[in-house]
């Protein structure tokens, strides 16, 4: 600490009461004190003028004693001259600056964890809110997480604490059937961390077969509802496998159904898609879910009906597709090639269950000429 100085250009002429009170009021304004006792009545030059003037004190306790020293040159003589002390009758030390405020680490950033949910097909999104993952949270805890729009899951403290998340399950709710996607789990996402899964859009991939090849959809001619939750699901498939009617030479598709869910106890319609002799395809199992056409081999496989009892008999000269019905067939091949890249291979059941006659002759010959026509290799 020093002394505060302050200079003042003061004109001013000895004996001059109103000097007084300017550098009173100059010491007071300039030190922040009520400064009094400042005149020097011994000192009485009679002509004495200045123009320049100084001053400096320490910062002084209330009721110290002040030196105040006033040098200004005599306009003769040139003398310094002194004024005397005076009190200080109060006197308020400037306030110290405020202590720094320690500082305070920042907080650690918030625990939060982001999963983005796109198709596999595309680089899109699913783009609706029936999409749910089933997540494990850290801790263990699991629940279910709806998507937003755009596929998104976020979550943040409390709802989640540092850790590893665990992708249990997803569910596609948005349809009849809820397909679920249990296959797509995946542990130890760390929180933290922004992550993105790819699911297939299987609704999406099934509408679209429906809607290419012209499909009628179960709603149309369905009575039966399949016992979801007992059947496994396939989505990775590789084969097309036909079938046919056999002995029955069954047209009607509520028909098969009632048989499979009825007599043989299946959870749903066996096939995949039915064609009837009139190219009508009729959609059979979702596809989400694996088929029950080929005994203890059906993963994999897609199976079709293609209606009719093309096994020849003598006494039957009529046991042959036809040509609508193949046409139908290979448009519906196709289609499901477009969809599955995986799929290169078609056969007749007998090929896969040498056991059995299906799909008859007369359609297992035509089988070499339908994989020429779509471009799939053999059994
Ligand atoms: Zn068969």
């Amino acid at each position: 600490m020093g002394y505060r100085t302050a200079t003042f250009n003061v004109a001013w002429q000895d004996d001059d009461v109103d000097f007084y009170h300017r550098v009173v009021d100059a010491v007071s304004r300039n030190f922040g004190v009520k400064a009094s006792g400042l005149w020097q009545p011994s000192h009485n030059p009679v002509f004495a003028f200045h123009t320049r003037y100084s001053m400096t004190h320490p910062k002084a306790k209330t009721g110290e004693m002040v030196k105040v020293t006033v040098s200004f040159y005599h306009d003769r003589t040139g003398w310094p001259l002194e004024v005397t002390s005076f009190s200080i009758a109060e006197y308020a030390p400037p306030k110290p600056p405020p202590a720094p405020v320690p500082a305070t680490p920042p907080p650690p950033p918030p625990v939060e964890w982001k999963l983005t949910v796109y198709e596999a097909e595309g680089s899109g999104f699913f783009g609706f809110s029936s999409l749910k993952v089933k997540l494990r949270l850290p801790g263990g805890a699991e629940a279910w997480y709806t998507t937003n729009l755009f596929g998104e899951i976020y979550l943040k403290e409390p709802a989640i604490t540092a850790g590893k998340v665990d992708i249990v399950d997803v569910l596609d709710d948005g349809g009849t059937p809820n397909i679920p996607y249990s296959s797509f789990a995946r542990a130890g996402f760390p929180t933290g961390g922004k992550y993105v899964i790819r699911v297939p859009n299987k609704r999406k991939v099934i509408d679209n077969v429906i809607t290419t090849a012209g499909v009628f959809p179960r709603v149309v001619y369905g009575k039966k509802t399949p016992n979801y939750s007992k059947m496994d699901l396939d989505w990775d498939y590789e084969i097309v496998t036909l079938h046919h009617s056999g002995n029955s030479g069954e047209q009607d598709p509520a028909k098969i159904e009632a048989e499979h869910m009825g007599s043989k106890g299946y959870d749903d319609v066996g096939y995949h898609y039915m064609v009837n002799l009139k190219g009508r395809i009729y959609e059979g199992r979702n596809l989400a879910f694996k088929g029950s056409h080929v005994e203890l081999a059906n993963t994999g496989k897609i199976g079709i009906l293609v209606m009719g009892d093309f096994e020849h008999q003598w006494w039957d000269s009529d046991d042959d597709p036809t040509k609508v019905q193949l046409d139908s067939v290979k448009s519906l091949i196709k289609t499901l090639m477009a969809s599955f890249p995986t799929i290169k291979k078609l056969g007749g059941h007998k090929d896969y269950k040498p056991s059995t006659e299906c799909p008859g002759e007369e359609l297992y010959k035509l089988i070499p000429g339908i994989r020429g026509d779509v471009g799939l290799s053999g059994p």
